[in-house]
């Protein structure tokens, strides 16, 4: 067993005590299973609790909007679930795997392998064509040339934008560099697509179109989560998770959130 799983630890307990409490059902293997999440900021003398108290579950295949006001804790829960940052307290298991078990190493490998991320303004590499930017998380896998060339070209393709793979991003409309993101977020065959705000930038015909497309991956099998500080767009996800203040406030289908 790897060294960095073999520490001393209380998860199976933190977890067995939140199936206790009713708070996460009981079930096998979640892909991402958060229990009493806290992000604590100190800003000087005063501490900001960013996440306080997240507990949730989420199932391979599902579609989940995380939605609240800004300054809710979206970002910093994103960034937890990203293994881009690390809680303060409380256990992030990633499919199956404790997280705060691993090195810093092992979670940038779980992150380039597990999780493909869209964000608001779409992080393109400006210098690199629309193909090349689609290839580098192949590059960080270590994939020969050719394959990644041809599975960036494909993926680029599924999006409708084959004929712009030689383009650099700046020639490309918003709604096409997004797709170009959705894309390169695609490419790895990540087990959880991550997107932050993926429409923020975007006019609202444009939106429909990359949540069309959202909507299409996930349908395909893929698990998405969203994250967003408006209810009309979370509306689109099947899922609603609703943060205020760092605290889950409400977890359910879309119906029961469009019924609030
Ligand atoms: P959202 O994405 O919903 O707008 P954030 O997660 O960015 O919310 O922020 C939640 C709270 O944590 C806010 O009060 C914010 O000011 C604070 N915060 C976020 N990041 C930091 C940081 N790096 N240092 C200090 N405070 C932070
Ligand atoms: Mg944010």
């Amino acid at each position: 067993m790897n060294e960095a799983f073999t520490g001393k630890n209380n998860t199976d307990e933190v977890i067995k005590a939140a199936k206790n409490a009713g708070a996460i059902k009981d079930m096998d293997t979640p892909l991402i299973r958060l229990v009493d999440i806290h992000k604590t900021y100190k800003m000087g003398d005063e501490e900001v609790h960013a996440n306080d108290g997240i507990t949730l579950d989420i199932a391979r295949g599902e579609f989940v909007a995380i939605v609240g006001k800004s300054g809710s804790g979206k970002s910093t829960l994103m960034n937890i679930i990203g293994a881009l940052d690390v809680p303060t307290s409380g256990s992030y298991i990633l499919n199956g795997i404790d997280t705060g078990r691993m090195s810093d190493d092992k979670l940038a490998e779980v992150r380039n392998k597990m999780i493909g991320f869209v964000f608001q303004q779409y992080n393109l590499l400006p210098k690199l064509s629309v193909l090349e930017n689609v290839e580098l998380p192949l590059m960080y896998q270590g994939v020969k040339e050719k394959e990644r060339r041809g599975r960036a070209l494909e993926q680029l393709q599924k999006v409708g934008l084959g004929d712009k793979a030689n383009n650099l991003p700046k020639q490309l409309s918003g709604g096409q560099q997004q797709r170009v993101s959705i894309a390169r977020a695609l490419v790895g065959r990540p087990s959880l697509i991550l997107a932050d705000e993926p429409t923020g930038a975007l006019d609202s015909k444009t939106s429909k179109e990359v949540l069309g497309f959202i909507k299409q991956l996930n349908a395909e099998g893929n698990t998405v989560i969203m994250i967003t500080h408006d209810p009309s767009i979370a509306m689109n996800a099947k899922r609603i998770v609703n943060i205020i203040d760092g605290k889950v406030t409400f977890d359910g289908s879309t119906e029961e959130y469009a019924e609030l």
